[in-house]
């Protein structure tokens, strides 16, 4: 918060503050002018008409009171004003309801009480002095018969003249009113500065709010400036990468000529790397897709019986160098068709496959299942690898998470492949989800909403914008 805000906060609670004085005012009015009735109802001998007086006072003072305190600018010296105005018609009340001997007399208490809360450290003592002040003067005019004494009760109407009452009385209530400044300052002082520890709380909150809006803008713009640079990157290495590729598939295939087996041997293990490295590239070039929202599908009605059957077909190679058991079964048959776009799908299911066939160990089994579930078709690949450490499982599908087990393997991987599987899943209003337990094996699951399903079925707009920006 801005030093301008904090001021400005300042002045608003003083205001609320000051014009709560005012109702409170009214309320004080309306009590005396209760009591008095009461008062006169039990035969108390009350001077009405100056009772009346001094309310209509009371009463066009807080009426100034609450036009000046809803004015722009509040003059710091108007409270005191107001002390002063309050003290001189409580006396009148006191006055008017028998002086020394009235029944009012607590209201200097209450007056200074209530201002003591409403205002600064120096309202207490100010309401104090200029209340005992006038209090004396008043007992002094009353005394030297320039006041004349209203006698309200029948019982002991000399007690006003009774030096030990006067003294008493005088000194109860002086007391009692230093007492009461004193305490309910210490109160009001005490909230007062619990309420600026507080503000400075807040402020310093709302300043480290700030900052880490500004930090978090900071990584937000490094985070665009990283994809940016990885797209550019990678849509520049892909071409000569794809040069080498089919240069050293020439020479492999034996095109320009015969090979030994050494130079054979060399060039696949390099043939391999560019492949590795494509594959990078590609997920890569994914991934910044993903996060700039650029990631278009093509959805289409599509079996995926054949299309996991070829991915099996092409793994099957690999599943034999570590003698692993890779089977497919589809449990329903036929497979219902599902819609989906078939490049990105097929990218999926294979990330499912070689990730079991890489980190399941030799001699392992690798199961793939697809049946149909509840209004989905899921496709299951169950292996009896490494797993993945349970205090992980959270983590799987963030961008570039590898498991601790497998990384002491050594085996190679970017952590890209779930990241990518599971946007694809997501966008084709499926899930994904795996059972995994470290050192007996995986299972991940995808179900697709079958195209029979409208409300999961993708939607049919954004299949035909899709459509539309092929043109
Ligand atoms: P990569 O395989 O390139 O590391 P992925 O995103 O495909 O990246 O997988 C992320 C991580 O999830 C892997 O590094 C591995 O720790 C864990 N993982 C994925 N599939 C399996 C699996 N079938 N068995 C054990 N761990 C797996």
């Amino acid at each position: 918060m801005r030093p301008q805000d904090l001021v400005a906060l300042e002045q608003q609670e003083r205001r609320k503050r000051l014009q709560w004085s005012v109702v409170i005012r009214y309320l004080v009015i309306f009590i005396v002018v209760l009591l008095a009735w009461v008062g006169s109802q039990f035969g108390a001998a009350f001077f009405l008409p100056g009772i009346l007086f001094s309310v209509a006072m009371a009463l066009g003072f807080n009426l100034a009171f609450s036009y000046l305190y809803s004015r722009e600018q509040i003059n710091p010296m108007w409270p005191y004003v107001g002390i002063f105005i309050d003290m001189a018609v409580v006396t009148t009340i006191v006055h008017f309801t028998g002086g020394i001997t009235s029944v009012f007399l607590p209201l200097y208490l209450l007056q200074i009480v209530g201002t003591n809360v409403q205002f600064s450290r120096l309202a207490g003592p100010i309401n104090f002095f200029v209340g005992t002040a006038l209090f004396a003067l008043l007992l002094m005019l009353e005394r030297q018969g320039i006041f004349i004494h209203y006698t309200p009760f029948d019982v002991a109407p000399d007690l006003h003249e009774n030096f030990a009452y006067i003294a008493a009385t005088g000194v109860t209530l002086v007391v009692l009113m230093a007492v009461s400044t004193y305490r309910s300052g210490y109160v009001v002082r005490s909230l007062q500065r619990v309420e600026a520890e507080l503000a400075k709380a807040n402020e310093n909150l709302a300043r480290a709010n700030q900052t880490f809006q500004s930090a978090n803008q900071h990584l937000k713009d490094l985070d665009q400036l990283k994809t940016e640079f990885i797209s550019v990157a990678s849509h520049q290495l892909r071409t000569p990468l794809s040069a080498i590729k089919w240069s050293l598939k020439m020479l492999i295939d034996h095109d320009l000529g015969p090979l030994t087996v050494e130079q054979e041997d060399l060039l696949l293990k390099g043939y391999q790397s560019n492949e590795r490295m494509i594959a990078l590239i590609n997920d890569l070039l994914n991934v910044s897709r993903i996060e700039e929202g650029r990631m278009t599908f093509a959805f289409a009605v599509e079996n995926l019986d054949p299309i996991i059957r070829e991915l099996v077909e092409d793994a099957q190679h690999l599943a034999a160098e570590k003698h692993i058991a890779l089977t497919y079964q589809a449990e329903t048959q036929p497979l219902p068709p599902v819609w989906i776009d078939k490049q990105k799908l097929q990218l999926a299911l294979q990330n499912l496959i070689d990730n079991a066939l890489k980190y399941t160990s030799v001699g392992g089994i690798i199961g793939i299942q697809a049946r149909v579930q509840q209004q989905e078709l899921v496709v299951s690949v169950q292996d009896t690898g490494v797993g993945i450490p349970v205090n992980q499982h959270t983590r799987v599908f963030t961008k570039f998470f590898r498991g601790d087990n497998v990384m002491r393997m050594q085996t190679e991987g970017t952590g890209l492949g779930l990241f990518i599987t599971h946007d694809v899943v997501v966008k084709h209003r499926g899930r994904i989800w795996f059972e995994s337990h470290e050192g007996r094996g995986t299972t991940f699951y995808i179900a697709l909403p079958l195209t029979g399903t409208p409300a999961q079925a993708p939607n049919q707009k954004e299949h035909f914008d899709q459509v539309m920006t092929k043109f």
